[in-house]
């Protein structure tokens, strides 16, 4: 259930939030220019629209038929947009996190952290915890590849977003993760969702290789039930017949997003295609379509990569993807003003 109050009625939010809260509701509000909203979560069904109408400040209430309603649009009409260290994710922003697959050495990520900010990085990528379909693959470099990035980080001022697989690393991932990434093969894991609920730094939820829109939105709602608010949807490809690519680029998914709810939406050009050649086509693409940003893979030296290599860039391949791509962003922006 949702709450619309009339503009500049601001004032009466918390006496309404008290009257949701006395019936056993959890109340989330969004505070909107000039006009907040209420989202009501828990067991409404027997909940009259009356007992919300009429109060004072109140224009409209109404129910989410979605079975997502903290990611939904109707929670919020306005786009989220997620403030870290000076970053804006998400409304008109276009942000690029770039950086290796995995964390390797430390020569290695201060090297391609140096780069990728200088070619126009907002924030530095790496895995130290990797989610590798052999266990005989390298699995990352765990505890040290974090202390590795907490360097890269020192060394370019670039914020760090790096996954977690395992709840039991939380403590050590949340000290030095800016952004917690949940990758494609855990969108699904719902207690490692409801951990990741309960803490405080934005998270980066992936796509699931084989899930649903719907699916990948009650996955945000898995975390966002949980308190926190400050998801990140990213698109990196599905499971389809075709094997040309590593995986099928549905970019449909900016524009169902776009509408069904108001978080940000990325692309992964890179595991969405796995081809170095094609990941400067898609992210062109991205941006044309309205994708608020990318999270691309770059590697000082991409032929001795450790896992992803055939999809990496050269740090100077990206330095011109950011260029083009940066300016599609701002001519999409400047038709849609006009
Ligand atoms: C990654 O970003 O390195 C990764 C493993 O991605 P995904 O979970 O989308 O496969
Ligand atoms: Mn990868």
């Amino acid at each position: 259930m949702v709450i619309v109050m009339k503009q500049d009625q601001g004032e009466k939010t918390e006496a309404l939030k008290n009257r949701a809260e006395k019936i056993g509701l959890q109340v989330i509000v969004t505070y909107g220019a000039g006009q907040n909203i209420l989202a009501l979560v828990g067991d409404t069904r027997k909940v009259e629209l009356s007992y919300f109408e009429g109060e004072p400040g109140v224009e409209k209430v109404y129910r989410i038929q979605e079975p997502y309603k903290l990611a939904s649009r109707y929670a919020n009409r306005v786009d989220t947009i997620i403030e870290i260290e000076g970053r804006k994710i998400g409304g008109h922003n276009f942000t690029i996190i770039a950086g290796p697959c995995s964390v390797e050495t430390e020569a290695q990520i201060i090297e391609t952290a140096i780069k990728v900010k200088a070619y126009g990085a907002d924030f530095l990528r790496g895995g130290a915890f990797k989610p590798r379909t052999s266990p005989y693959s390298f699995q990352g470099l765990g505890l040290e590849g974090l202390k590795f990035l907490r360097k890269a980080k020192e060394e370019t001022g670039l914020p760090i977003v790096t996954e977690l697989m395992d709840p039991h690393d939380i403590d050590d991932v949340y000290k030095y993760a800016d952004i917690i990434q949940i990758g494609a093969r855990n969108m699904q894991n719902f207690s490692l969702l409801r951990e990741v609920g309960r803490c405080d730094r934005p998270i980066l939820l992936k796509r699931g290789m084989s899930s649903t829109i719907q699916e990948f939105l009650m996955s945000a709602e898995y975390i966002m039930s949980e308190g926190n608010e400050r998801v990140i949807l990213c698109e990196r490809g599905i499971r389809t017949f075709e094997t040309h690519m590593r995986n099928t680029l549905d970019l449909n998914v900016v524009t169902a997003i776009r509408e069904m709810s108001h978080l940000p939406i990325l692309i992964d050009p890179s595991h969405a295609t796995g081809k170095v050649a094609m990941v400067d086509p898609a992210s062109r693409a991205a941006a044309a379509i309205g994708a608020h940003g990318l999270i691309i893979e770059v590697h000082n030296n991409p032929k001795e990569a450790l896992c992803d290599g055939p999809q990496s860039l050269y740090p100077e391949e990206f330095k011109q993807l950011n260029n083009t791509v940066r300016k599609i962003h701002s001519l999409v922006q400047k038709e849609a003003a006009c």
